[in-house]
């Protein structure tokens, strides 16, 4: 893996106020209420609610995969509120690595190539391609996998090529929706050990779960409620505030 880039100055995500609200007059569904937070290079940040709170709905719209209603959101310092669709397009692939519940990995397709596609879609010739596709494996404990495809790996295995996925493009913001929904309690740890190990190098991670023990590893949890901000409790330092001597 090559190393992280040099944490920016101003946070990764900052949104304030933001609102969205779906339908319209006595139909209206008020999924964001306000919620403002920012959060700095190099954070562990899960965020927790219960079904209806409106964590999805965030999510999308921290990703670039839905418009907020209202309030403003600067993504790595752009502005993305003011971005047309195919410029959004641009930032969401540059600066967010995806991770979902469903690993989404192509069938009857290496480990490597699935690695791979994204630094194909961004012009990476092949030889770099594949060598920053093996760091990235190599960064999940997958190298010795890198041949195998999704049907010869196990689920917290797939899950591992997926976060290597998600990292290869060298993302200001990994953003994981419920990553451990669909694993067995080994497969958890393995993919939290993953995320540790991946926090403590740097990268900042924002992930939405519903299991405690999930939200417990972060270094800070928000929990949300009708659409608010109910608490944000820091629960361990990270990045520039974690203890001295972990590797950055
Ligand atoms: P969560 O992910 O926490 O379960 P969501 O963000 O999915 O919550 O939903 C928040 C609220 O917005 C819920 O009341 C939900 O019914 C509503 N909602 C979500 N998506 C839509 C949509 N596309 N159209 C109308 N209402 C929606
Ligand atoms: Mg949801």
């Amino acid at each position: 893996m090559t190393a992280p880039r040099t944490p920016p100055r101003h946070p990764v995500l900052d949104v304030r106020e933001l609102t969205k609200v779906y339908g319209e007059g006595t139909a209206a569904v008020h999924a964001l209420r306000g919620v403002s937070l920012d959060v700095a290079a190099g954070d562990y940040v899960a965020i927790m609610g219960s079904s209806g709170s409106g964590k999805s709905t965030l999510m999308n719209i921290l990703g670039c995969l839905d418009v907020p209603s209202g309030g403003r959101y600067l993504l790595d310092g752009v502005d993305v509120g003011r971005l047309a669709d195919r410029q959004l397009a641009l930032v969401r692939n540059r600066l967010i690595g995806f991770v979902f519940q469903a690993f989404n990995l192509i069938p009857r397709t290496s480990a490597l190539a699935n690695v791979e596609l994204p630094l194909a879609y961004a012009g990476v010739r092949a030889g770099a391609r594949r060598r920053r596709a093996l760091a990235a494996l190599d960064a999940v404990g997958l190298a010795d996998r890198a041949g195998h495809h999704p049907n010869q790996l196990s689920g917290g295995q797939q899950q591992r090529v997926a976060v290597a996925r998600a990292l290869v493009t060298e993302p200001a913001l990994v953003l994981a929706d419920e990553p451990t929904g669909n694993l067995d309690s080994r497969s958890t740890d393995d993919i939290l050990a993953v995320l540790d190990q991946l926090n403590a190098a740097g990268r900042t991670i924002v992930l939405i779960t519903h299991e405690p023990e999930v939200g417990a590893r972060a270094g800070r949890l928000i929990r949300l409620f009708d659409g608010q901000v109910h608490s944000d409790v820091r629960q361990r330092p990270t990045g520039r505030h974690a203890a001295v001597g972990v590797p950055r």
